[in-house]
């Protein structure tokens, strides 16, 4: 029993660590085990059932047998006796007789004792059945003496001497044989059947349950892998979602991108019943130099901000998408103008920026699109256009997208190219603009203004072509051909001695910032023979707030230091701090022709009053631009304005006619309203 518990212990470790994938094999063995002791029990009990039936076969031709010797023996006396006709049937009973015996010792139930009954014994029954049909063959052929001595024989042989008694013992004898046989084989039935009880509880053991036990493990591995496999596909998941929303928005501002603009634009237009769109394309201007001068961190911060408060002007499910380095795109059903005065209103201020107040010039680029009547690529290609005219206009402006835009940008495009060979040809030429001393009417100097006698489209102000010079890094250069050109004619003036020239020049941020002008300019100063304190530099607001480069601050401070003054442009439009006012080193500020305009009204006079108060405290002295009224003149003057410039006095004038001017006027004192009228009676 121990060995056995072992045995299967064993079995049943070895079969739990079988390969799942053959348990198939284990499977056909266990069963052809059961199924092969299901046949031999059912061959056991075939036999039992045919060894019964024969037993009960031969068991009644032996009984009959024992009959059929009685018939025997009454058909000889009643043949003898009364009716010899009988002998006439009597050889049918003895050979039915001699059939039955056949029948029985040939038959399957045989044993021992029956072979011993039959053939062994002393006087064996086989022998006696064989004399005893033998001399009943004899008695149809016998005389009647033999006959009776014959038959006497046969009733003694079969009564007196047993063959009846040995006859019904040899069926009793063949009735234990079989009931013996019977049992052993219903012994062996039994047998059969435990052992296939046993065989089942053993292969339960060592194969069905172990079986059971590799499908639960490999179930659970499954479900283990499964579960795997679940968390990967969610982790899958994530990454696809993180990818997708990596590839839809920009990672600077969490903005959707331009490819997801263009899929949100297409769906706009694609909404045959969807309400008429505002696109509008903003651009900030000059981002660059704030990017070169307070860094690219700083650059990226003010994105941001900036992507916030785009966001704060449209609603939640209106789209705000950053497609390049300073442009975003708003989508809204808001119509254009008004999301585009909103958006101004909330870039008016300066823009708060990692503690620092950056203001913010931007320009636009709107239209209104309805399904289905553009691409997404022509729609912001169109705005590109408008971007463009608006950032060529001078920037800082909106731009509403019309298809003529199509042939300004094309116009302006061919302006780029003409400009080039207009430099080099001389066509900008300086035109020139008086300066008056207020406190008594003489001129003072004369503001440089550039203009360009185009050959085909001909006189051109600097509104027509100087953001195309800027916009095609030309700026430099026509700054310093129209500088070149504005001394020599000074310096030709003060040779004919009309005039000791003071002459203003305009000077482009780009030109502030070349790390050049110091040579450029000192070399044509110096060329034509000017002095130093004749010569002033007109700066915009724009080229000194706080964050541009640092070679405009050298570049001033080396003009200074050579004894250039230097008057800061368009005072009261931008928003130049007053520490700035202190540091630079400024002899004097324009005030702007749109605060000159309305005095003497009080509120404007106010705000002229304070500048000016303020300019006298840091000492700078004012010149107020637009002067186009001698009561304006007069308001100024009373005020402590030092010098006026405008229409008033004279409006910018070419060389010649400006020469004539002064030939007539720059010993003159002037008001305001009279002399320009003069200079252009003589022009
Ligand atoms: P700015 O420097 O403020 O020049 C004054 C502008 O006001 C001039 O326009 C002038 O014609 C105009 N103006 C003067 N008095 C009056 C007046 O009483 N009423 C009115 N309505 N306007 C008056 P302009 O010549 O068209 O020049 C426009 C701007 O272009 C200039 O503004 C200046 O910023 C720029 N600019 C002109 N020439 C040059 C140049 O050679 N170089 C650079 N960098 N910029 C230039
Ligand atoms: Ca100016
Ligand atoms: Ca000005």
């Amino acid at each position: 029993m121990q060995l056995f518990t072992s045995i299967a212990r064993r079995a049943f470790k070895f079969l739990s660590r079988r390969n799942a994938e053959r348990l198939w094999m284990h499977y056909a063995f266990a069963l052809s085990i059961i199924f092969a002791l299901l046949f031999a029990i059912d061959q056991v009990n075939r036999t039992i059932t045919e060894r019964g039936t024969a037993a009960k076969t031969v068991m009644s031709v032996g009984s009959n047998q024992v009959l059929l010797g009685y018939d025997i023996l009454l058909q000889t006396e009643a043949a003898i006796n009364d009716d010899a006709r009988l002998f006439q049937t009597l050889d049918q009973n003895i050979a039915a007789f001699e059939q039955a015996h056949a029948y029985v010792i040939s038959s399957p139930i045989w044993s021992d004792a029956l072979q011993n009954h039959y053939f062994e014994s002393e006087r064996p029954l086989d022998d006696r059945v064989r004399i005893f049909a033998d001399l009943a063959k004899r008695l149809p052929t016998a005389g009647p003496v033999e006959q009776s001595i014959v038959q006497r024989a046969l009733n003694e042989r079969y009564t007196a001497r047993g063959l009846k008694g040995q006859l019904r013992a040899a069926t009793e004898l063949i009735e234990s044989t079989a009931r013996a046989e019977i049992d052993r084989l219903s012994d062996l039935q039994a047998t059969l059947i435990k052992l296939s009880v046993a065989m089942l509880v053993i292969e339960i053991l060592i194969v069905f349950a172990p079986a059971q036990l590799t499908v639960t493990a490999n179930i659970q591995k499954l479900r283990k892998q499964s579960e795997r496999l679940q968390t990967s596909r969610e982790e899958l998941q994530d990454a696809n979602s993180w990818l997708n929303y990596m590839i839809n928005h920009d990672p600077l501002t969490g903005l959707p991108n331009r490819s997801s603009l263009m899929t949100s634009l297409k769906a706009a237009l694609s909404d045959q019943d969807g309400p008429e769109m505002s696109v509008i394309l903003i651009g900030l201007d000059d981002f660059k130099s704030i990017n070169d001068s307070a860094g690219h961190d700083f650059g990226d911060a003010v994105l941001c901000e900036m992507a916030l408060v785009l966001k704060s002007c449209v609603d939640d499910d209106h789209v705000v998408a950053r497609i390049g380095g300073d442009e975003f795109v708003l989508i809204s059903d808001e119509a254009a103008l008004e999301l585009v005065g909103r958006i101004r209103a909330s870039f008016a201020e300066p823009l708060e920026v990692n503690a620092r107040r950056i203001p913010l010039s931007m320009s636009i680029g709107y239209m209104e699109i309805s399904a289905g009547k553009q691409d997404p690529l022509s729609v912001i290609a169109d705005l590109g256009l408008a971007l463009q005219v608006a950032k060529n206009q001078g920037g800082n402006r909106s731009q509403h997208f019309h298809n003529q835009l199509r042939d300004e940008i094309g116009s302006m495009r061919q302006l780029q190219l003409d400009l080039v060979d207009a430099i080099k040809n001389g066509e900008i030429e300086p035109w020139f603009q008086p300066q008056i001393r207020l406190s008594d009417g003489t001129l003072h100097g004369a503001e440089v203004l550039a203009r360009w006698r185009h050959p085909k489209r001909g006189l051109l102000t600097p509104d027509k072509f100087l953001p195309a010079a800027e916009h095609s890094g030309l700026m430099v250069d026509v700054d310093h051909s129209i500088w070149r050109s504005a001394m020599n004619l000074a310096q030709t003036w003060q040779h004919e001695s009309l005039w000791r020239p003071c002459i203003s020049l305009n000077a482009a941020p780009d030109t502030i910032s070349d790390p050049y002008l110091i040579e450029r300019f000192l070399f044509q100063l110096q060329k034509s023979g000017l002095e130093a304190d004749q010569v002033v530099i007109e700066v915009l607001e724009t080229t000194l707030i706080e964050g541009k480069d640092d070679m405009a601050a050298i570049n001033i401070d080396s003009l200074a230091e050579c004894g250039i003054a230097l008057e800061l442009d368009d005072f009261g439009t931008g928003y130049a701090s007053l520490s700035k006012l202190t540091q630079l080193p400024l002899s004097g500020i324009k005030l702007d022709r749109s605060l000159v305009a309305p005095l003497p009204d009080h509120s404007a006079d106010s705000v002229v009053r304070a500048i000016l108060a303020l300019a006298g405290e840091l000492g700078l002295h004012v010149i107020a631009e637009g002067v186009e009224e001698d009561e304006q003149a007069k308001h100024l003057r009373s005020r402590g304005c030092a010098f006026g410039q405008g229409y008033g006095y004279g409006k910018p004038m070419p060389p010649d006619e400006f020469r004539a001017w002064l030939d007539q006027n720059a010993d003159r004192a002037l008001r305001a309203g009279q002399a320009g009228q003069v200079a252009v009676k003589r022009a």
